[in-house]
């Protein structure tokens, strides 16, 4: 009621996967962005910054960490956070991720729990 809604920007190449991770925060009162890939996630947070990033890996034009590296270059290591969003076959990047600056990570394909579980562990539970 109070403030403005936390805003979580959801960057996935899959449509399938963006409407999903859009239905469940949008049910926990987030405002949900959506980007296709980094460059388009990199603009969005030029408009506005959001307070949470959930980040694929494996996308055309600007895959995950390469807009991650972008991403904390412009804006630091504390904000927005990210929840790097990977397959069993990419669990090899999480060190990466988490290198670069990433602050957690979950494993697809996720549901409500899983998602919010984790939101709720970086301070973002709304
Ligand atoms: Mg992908």
């Amino acid at each position: 009621m109070f403030g403005s809604p936390p805003s979580c920007l959801v960057v996935d190449d899959s449509a399938v996967v963006r409407k999903v991770a859009r239905r469940i925060l949008e049910a926990h009162g987030f405002a949900v962005e959506e980007a296709n890939n980094g460059a388009v996630a990199l603009e969005s947070c030029h408009r506005h910054l959001p307070d949470v990033v959930l980040l694929d890996w494996n996308m055309p034009v600007m895959n995950g960490i390469e807009f991650l590296k972008a991403l904390r270059q412009e804006y630091g290591p504390d904000r927005p956070l990210v929840v790097f969003c990977t397959t069993e076959s990419e669990i090899r990047f999480i060190e990466e991720a988490i290198a670069n600056g990433a602050q957690e990570f979950i494993m697809k394909p996720f549901d409500e729990e899983i998602l919010m579980g984790k939101f709720a562990q970086i301070g973002m539970g709304a």
